[in-house]
């Protein structure tokens, strides 16, 4: 593998995020490919015996086998981090390998977590169930309330853990200030920014440590593979990280890693043109349902901290309904062109019923704690036309009596 421009930082430092997206961490085989390769083998074979003693003994440069290494997830990793402005990232099977890695990694016994309240569901098990579990605390708050993280601190408190937007309630939280705190306290914040992506948000930039990624959403962005990412410092990711994922085996296959290159590509063509489309389809949709919560709208609660700290509004956006289940599972079995489908980040529109799907294994308690109401929708606005979007919308809403 000849490690040509796009995996020399001295030049890539330069690039700026679409060229990063479409040449970033490319390396090239001895053929030339333009397009990256695929290697799909599970172990590597050396030369002589001398070679792998000193590559398993971190003396030599090369791989031993594709739980550790891989050519083709490589140059994913280092795409992502030269995106996300990281030195350094590992890929993950999906994103939840990732978020579990993430934290998994660096707590133990006795220590101290503090997660945002709105989060994806699978997050809040981790949060909720999983670390007790193994006796590691930790205390959920408003994540909006830039106080309630400082209030949270404990003399343990080793993790901040959030996303921003929120799945599904698109709640914000303040990348500044709340990084600030942590870092006041020395405590690792851990951003998940499956909704944003680099392109649109980079949490690095307002002080976070670590980003980790559900690749499966915008970077794939196309519904065919599951995959994961954590960025940092490569002191974080060969010191804390690797001991984790490399003897656990959270590892991403080549054949999805290099999905997830294909998908990179266009990545900020599609994150722009679906925003745009959202926030057509989130103004005509203000205007026909009682809650509308899109961060790219003057009307989200939070929208001057969007403005400040997200390029564009994203592709997913959140409606209440004020008939409760009934009339939201209506909506959905009412749609003609958008799919009803828990996907998110997809080229196609999705609609979603987080109540009873990807947030269906909290407790009724939880699900209000964190807003998410029986009578939400969760929208992700594909590169569908708008118009046909908010056409297909229009007639549902009105056969759900809206
Ligand atoms: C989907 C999602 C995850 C989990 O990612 P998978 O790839 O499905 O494992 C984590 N966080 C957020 C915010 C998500 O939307």
């Amino acid at each position: 593998m000849k490690r040509k421009a796009g995996q020399d930082r001295s030049i890539t430092q330069h690039w700026r995020p679409a060229t990063l997206a479409v040449r970033g961490g490319t390396a090239r085989s001895e053929w030339g490919e333009t397009s990256e390769a695929l290697f799909i083998t599970s172990g590597y074979s050396y030369d002589n015996a001398a070679e792998v003693a000193a590559r398993f003994a971190g003396e030599a440069e090369g791989m031993t086998y594709s739980r550790l290494q891989n050519p083709t997830v490589q140059m994913l990793e280092e795409r992502i981090a030269l995106m996300e402005g990281a030195e350094a990232c590992r890929a993950m099977a999906t994103g939840m390998a990732a978020m579990t890695a993430a934290l998994l990694c660096q707590l133990q016994q006795g220590d101290h977590l503090v997660g945002g309240r709105a989060a994806f569901g699978s997050c809040r098990w981790l949060t909720d169930t999983l670390l007790p579990k193994f006796g590691i605390e930790t205390t959920i708050v408003d994540g909006t309330d830039n106080q309630a993280w400082v209030d949270a601190v404990r003399p343990n408190t080793k993790v901040f853990f959030f996303e921003t937007p929120a799945n599904p309630t698109m709640e914000l939280v303040d990348l500044e200030a709340v990084c600030d705190i942590a870092r006041k306290h020395g405590i690792t914040s851990v951003v998940d920014n499956a909704f944003a992506t680099p392109l649109l948000q980079r949490p690095l930039e307002y002080g976070a440590d670590v980003v980790a990624y559900s690749a499966t959403k915008m970077m794939d962005g196309q519904g065919r593979v599951l995959a994961g990412a954590v960025c940092g410092t490569e002191q974080f990711i060969e010191n804390t990280l690797l001991s984790f994922t490399r003897n656990t085996g959270p590892t991403l296959a080549p054949f999805n890693a290099w999905v997830v290159l294909k998908g990179l590509e266009t990545l900020e063509l599609r994150i722009m043109r679906q925003s745009e489309n959202a926030l057509a389809v989130a103004r005509f949709l203000e205007s026909r349902v009682p809650t509308l919560l899109y961060p790219g709208l003057p009307s989200h609660p939070q929208f001057a901290l969007a403005q400040k700290q997200m390029k564009a509004g994203g592709t997913i956006m959140a409606m209440i309904v004020d008939g409760g289940r009934a009339q939201a599972h209506a909506l959905l079995d009412a749609l003609e062109l958008v799919d009803i489908s828990n996907n998110i980040g997809d080229s196609r529109s999705l609609m979603t019923h987080p109540a009873s799907t990807t947030h269906a294994g909290l407790s009724p308690e939880t699900r209000e704690s964190m807003g998410v109401v029986e009578g939400m929708l969760r929208l992700n606005v594909g590169l569908d036309d708008p118009q046909d979007v908010i056409d297909d919308l229009d007639q549902a809403l009105t056969r759900a009596g809206l």
